[in-house]
């Protein structure tokens, strides 16, 4: 099986401002050995590079600027790399060091690349190590965060399991540090409103993510047929009780329905330009595998050209929260799609003086992540 193992900043941070957890590093090394060992290939994805490296320049808060961000993640990736490579020599493991970057997945081409080469150093029986390439992504144009990368990075290789090692035992009815009697929830079917409601915000100082980035990432990976599992970091051998068949933390179960290949590109690799706010009928139909017709579009955010990705959101009746359903590639401009929105097809002609067909994103260019 392909497996891909997520650990978070707050989970390599040592004790000591500069250094890595090495205990947790070395206990998951080994049990990436032995999974290796039965058969398995392995993926990790870690974060720790600007944690380490402000460790390093003796900075005790995260850095505000991004420039000094990228900085700390030049001397911290060193570091990090230093950390997994002596632990995985123990084992005469190769390990292969892989920095993604959000631009350079744009295009469907350097989307394949990166397909193929970890599926290269997974033929070879490497470990790819990998994070983002912080040097070059800043804010605007990087992914937004490790755990979706891993999300990414299950897709490109295809995986069955993605584990996200966190700094809580999983997903809790509520924010276990605030509520005692919060209950961890074993098995997620499906990734809903409630779910997502309950996975509150905010990530730890040196983290990025928090739960709520961890719910997401979750939705992405189980829409492109991943069994999602959050625990915690503490334990690491929990992943192979995990994969024996034991409970621990919270699984994520896969969408019996997997977004294909051909539209994980729309889902993951380009980045959005625009958002669309679409009604009831519209998510019950797009659900079904049918097209987003301008009927059921009820605003669009942002300016836009044709052919380019959105975000597809729904909000709730009850909160009104908006929560991201589908990506897909738009045939109109926002400024075409404001003016036909909440028509029907027959409409588009006369009002637009011209028509690129009846729906606003054809089914062949939609990725649904959510129902
Ligand atoms: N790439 C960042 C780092 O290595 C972490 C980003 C994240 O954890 O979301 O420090």
């Amino acid at each position: 099986m392909k497996i891909v193992i997520k650990i978070g900043t707050s989970s390599i941070k040592g004790q000591a401002e500069s250094s890595a957890n090495e205990e947790l590093i070395e206990q998951v090394v080994e049990i990436v050995y032995q999974l290796k060992q039965i058969g398995h290939q392995v993926v990790i994805v870690s974060s720790g590079a600007v944690g380490l490296g402000c460790g390093r320049l003796g900075w005790t808060e995260k850095p505000k600027t991004i420039t000094a961000k990228q900085a700390a993640a030049a001397v911290g990736q060193i570091l990090l790399a230093r950390v997994y490579e002596e632990f995985f020599q123990k084992y005469n493991q190769t390990i292969g060091q892989v920095l993604l970057t959000r631009i350079g997945m744009q295009n469907k081409e350097g989307y394949l690349n990166a397909r193929l080469t970890l599926r290269e150093l997974l033929l070879l029986g490497v470990v790819p190590i990998i994070n983002e390439n912080d040097v070059v992504a800043d804010d605007e144009i990087k992914f937004s965060d490790n755990d979706y990368l891993s999300a990414v990075v299950s897709e490109l290789i295809v995986a069955e399991h993605l584990f996200i090692l966190t700094d809580t035992e999983g997903l809790f009815t509520e924010d276990p540090r605030q509520n005692p009697n919060a209950k961890l929830i074993s098995v997620v079917e499906e990734i809903n409103s409630e779910i997502e409601g309950q996975a509150g915000s905010n990530g730890s100082q040196w983290g990025t993510g928090g739960m709520s980035s961890k719910i997401q990432a979750a939705k992405m990976a189980t829409s492109f047929g991943t069994t999602v599992h959050i625990l915690s970091s503490q334990a690491p051998s929990k992943i192979i009780e995990i994969l024996q068949g034991q409970k621990h933390g919270t699984t994520f179960l896969p969408r019996s329905t997997p977004i294909n290949a051909r539209k994980a590109w729309i889902a993951c690799g380009a980045s959005p330009k625009g958002k669309l706010i679409i009604d009831n009928g519209a998510l019950a139909a797009i659900s079904k595998g049918k097209s987003l017709l301008p009927v059921g579009i009820k605003k669009i955010i942002g300016k836009f050209g044709r052919g380019v990705v959105l975000e597809i959101y729904f909000e709730e009746e009850q909160n009104q929260q908006p929560r991201i359903v589908a990506k897909g590639i738009t045939k109109y401009s926002s400024d075409d799609l404001r003016k036909i929105k909440g028509l029907p097809c027959e409409e588009i002609d006369n009002i637009l003086g011209y028509s690129y067909g009846n729906s606003a994103i054809h089914r062949d260019d939609l990725a649904v992540i959510a129902n």
